[in-house]
């Protein structure tokens, strides 16, 4: 079946009655305003798919915590572009501790297909630090009424928050699965300025992860998710001026999931040519779409793996044979191969 196009809708701060710590929508998502109208959502369907089946989100904000009148008024505008066929499913994004039971099955009958949960983390001390105002309980509970209806939960966690640690960052991602997320998304805490958390950071009482943390402890939980089968839709935030602008402190790069893949692949490396000694020449097979990510950064990987171990990378091939996650070696004492789940 063909992928349907995504038609985004930034409801920002809209129906949100909190602020956390780390929070500001029109910097952090890029867009301010109002709800769409009717007419506006028909449009974008229109603009956007151009033919394609579509799927209609609603992201930032918290959806459920709208005023109902105002939640029948967005998704019953959706409904002749359902029936016509024009828009395939509903996705929106809200907290965990606004959805009940009675919301979910609201949320089903107009067609909403998948919710996003802003878990952020599974650790209740992490959670009160950073203002969430909601408790893992409330995470476990939102997924149970969703799975109820049949209604796919994904999650989205911050490492990195106020409180956190790398191994609470670790044990929440481990929670998370026992919750039988269908997707996740990870966003390493960033200061944004103008929130709670940049005077925190100001004032000394928050240190935020650097890149060199964040890196491999996102390749730890991007590692986890590939062995568990949860596929991680976005790590890190879509880089836009205005957050380019408003980032304070903390893992900024406008592409970390390549740097976090780069870390996979290259701890690949290391483990493939464990004991050859330094100086021996290897050439490298991989798919075709990896190779930029088994090289590295500006061949960080490369350079790197000589650095430490002396080895000698004469080349990165792309093999249309190779499975995506797996790497090949050869030298002159022979063929080595492994994957990154092994
Ligand atoms: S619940 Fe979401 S939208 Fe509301 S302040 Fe927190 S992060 Fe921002």
């Amino acid at each position: 079946m063909t992928r349907p196009v995504i038609v985004p809708f930034f409801i920002s701060h809209q129906g949100c009655p909190h602020r956390c710590v780390f929070c500001d929508q029109e910097r952090i998502a890029g867009r301010t305003g109002g709800l769409p109208t009717a007419a506006e959502i028909h449009s974008a369907v229109k603009a956007f798919g151009r033919g394609r089946p579509v799927e209609a989100a609603f992201y930032g904000g918290t959806f459920t915590s709208l005023p109902r009148s105002e939640q029948e008024r967005l998704l019953t505008a959706l409904q002749p572009l359902r029936h016509d066929g024009s828009v395939r499913s509903v996705r929106l994004s809200t907290r965990p501790d606004a959805l009940d039971a009675e919301t979910a099955g609201f949320l089903k009958s107009m067609g909403v297909a998948s919710v996003e949960l802003g878990v952020q983390s599974m650790d209740d001390r992490v959670l009160a630090a950073s203002g969430r105002g909601h408790s893992a309980a409330d995470t476990v509970r939102a997924f149970e009424v969703l799975r109820r209806e049949g209604i796919a939960a994904g999650a989205q966690l911050m490492p990195g928050l106020p409180g956190d640690s790398r191994e609470r960052s670790l044990d929440s991602l481990t929670r998370i699965f026992d919750l039988k997320p269908v997707s996740l998304r990870i966003y390493p805490t960033l200061v944004v300025a103008g929130t709670r958390l940049a005077e925190l950071w100001a004032e000394g009482s928050y240190t935020p992860l650097t890149l060199a943390d964040a890196v491999p402890l996102c390749a730890d939980m991007l590692l986890a998710c590939k062995r568990a089968g949860v596929p991680v839709i976005r790590l890190g935030l879509q880089p836009t001026d205005i957050l380019e602008r408003s980032v304070l402190a903390g893992p900024w790069h406008p592409a970390l999931r390549q740097l976090v893949e780069g870390e996979l692949w290259y701890r690949l490396l290391e483990r493939l040519t464990a004991g050859l000694a330094a100086g021996t020449e290897v050439s490298v097979a991989c798919a075709p779409a990896r190779i930029s990510d088994v090289v590295g950064q500006r061949r960080a990987n490369l350079s790197r793996l000589l650095e430490r171990r002396g080895t000698v990378i004469t080349g990165v091939a792309g093999c249309p044979a190779a499975a995506p996650d797996t790497l090949t070696l050869t030298h002159a004492g022979g063929t080595v191969a492994g994957g990154l789940t092994d």
